[in-house]
């Protein structure tokens, strides 16, 4: 590679081009981080005077502002020692005593030495060093129980800069007008789809403060940073889940043309958590997840009305408490009388779900009897008001509704 990439260039000074492999690509990316990781034991001197680190940096201070790039160390030699006609030539004098004070033999080889902090394995340490964002485990963060497969997938593409956005697509060649679905204001780019948007501003800022976390304003850049405090409390898979709800809100909207509403984000989200809350996913997050206020006990008068005589009436009801979750119905008809009860115990996320569930086995079971003139009665009215905009863990119970009309 050195002979193919460098030739005589010392390989921090060889310029990038179009035709260099995927490989050198890459190493050309992190040649800057890797050179500070080596030090050089001086023998032969064959090595770049101001670029290699056989010395600390500070103590070279040119006299020229323009130092030549080729000089080797054993250029600055006379015979066994350093030539002070030589380094005062090229170096201001405090840098000169400095330099002579190095001790040199000529007849070992020049040595490449590994600045270890630490006493794990030197391919450890350099990937450690390297790439840094491995102290934070990225690989659990993406790959874990709290996601799902194709939230891992996203997660995978936004790190690796492969989410189509507006400016990965310019870079790909794709060139076109831009503007962020979301605000409509900005153009799209990474940092502002998932953390500059105003929109986006929005959703974060009711969900950091709906988890008790400090409302600190992230960015792309910085979130490598909050990631520590967000992992310590395990809660490190939140903002991807909220980075996912937001991408899959972006492409409805550009897709689809639907508006976007901060709230679906959040709703979205907040039943998303609360699912892996319930499963047990997130083992920490009840000491500070709040999820809104116990339910009043209320009492409500309630007239039963009968239906017409060809009509079954079911009336449905979910329970939700730490005792356990069941639903269960009751199918009346025009007299009164109760013609089936049936009651199960079902593995739900929250009371709607519940409620849902009531009525998804409510209906099955009067297609199994064959009653169909049905006058469903339910005491939820949440059930309703999600007929637009329903969220994420209902939609599975609404299609299997909707598939049993069919
Ligand atoms: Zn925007």
């Amino acid at each position: 590679m050195r002979g193919k990439y460098c030739k005589d260039q010392h390989a921090t000074l060889v310029e990038r081009k179009t035709v260099d492999s995927k490989i050198w690509g890459k190493m050309l990316n992190i040649r800057q981080t890797a050179e500070n990781l080596f030090i050089w034991d001086l023998g032969k001197g064959d090595i770049s005077f101001w670029i290699d680190n056989w010395c600390p940096k500070d103590w070279l201070s040119p006299i020229s502002s323009v130092p030549n790039t080729d000089l080797k160390v054993a250029e600055c030699w006379e015979d066994e020692d350093w030539s002070l006609l030589k380094l005062s030539n090229i170096l201001q004098a405090n840098s000169v005593t400095k330099i002579t004070s190095i001790k040199i033999d000529r007849s070992k080889p020049d040595k490449i030495i590994w600045q270890s902090f630490s006493n794990q394995s030197l391919t450890k340490d350099i990937n450690s060093k390297v790439f840094q964002w491995e102290h934070i485990s990225w690989g659990t963060i993406i790959w874990n129980n709290f996601l799902s497969t194709s939230m891992s997938f996203f997660c995978w593409r936004a790190f690796h800069k492969l989410l189509p956005t507006d400016d990965i697509l310019k870079l790909k060649g794709l060139r076109g007008p831009s503007k962020c679905r979301l605000c409509l204001h900005e153009e799209e780019s990474l940092p502002h789809l998932f953390f500059e948007c105003n929109f986006v501003q929005l959703v974060w800022h009711q969900l950091l403060s709906h988890l008790n976390i400090e409302n600190k304003l992230f960015t792309w850049d910085k979130i490598t940073i909050c990631w520590h405090t967000w992992h310590k409390r395990n809660y490190a898979s939140i903002p991807l889940i909220v980075a996912w709800f937001i991408w899959m809100e972006r492409n409805k909207a550009k897709f689809e043309d639907d508006i976007p509403k901060t709230e679906k984000i959040i709703r979205n989200k907040l039943s998303y958590v609360h699912k892996m809350n319930k499963l047990k996913r997130f083992p920490n997050i009840s000491n500070s997840y709040s999820s809104g206020q116990p339910d009043q006990i209320q009492v409500y008068r309630v007239y039963w009305k009968p239906p017409d005589h060809n009509t079954v009436k079911i009336t449905t009801d979910g329970s939700f408490n730490n005792s356990g979750v069941g639903v269960g119905g009751v199918y009346r008809n025009h007299l009164g009388k109760c013609l089936l009860q049936f009651y199960i115990p079902v593995m739900v996320v929250d009371a709607l779900e519940t409620e849902l569930v009531a009525v998804y086995w409510a209906l099955k079971i009067a297609k199994m009897t064959s009653w169909y003139n049905l006058w469903l009665e339910v005491d939820s009215t949440n059930l309703l008001n999600y007929e637009e905009h329903v969220p994420w863990h209902l939609t599975y119970w609404i299609k299997k509704i909707r598939e049993l009309n069919s």
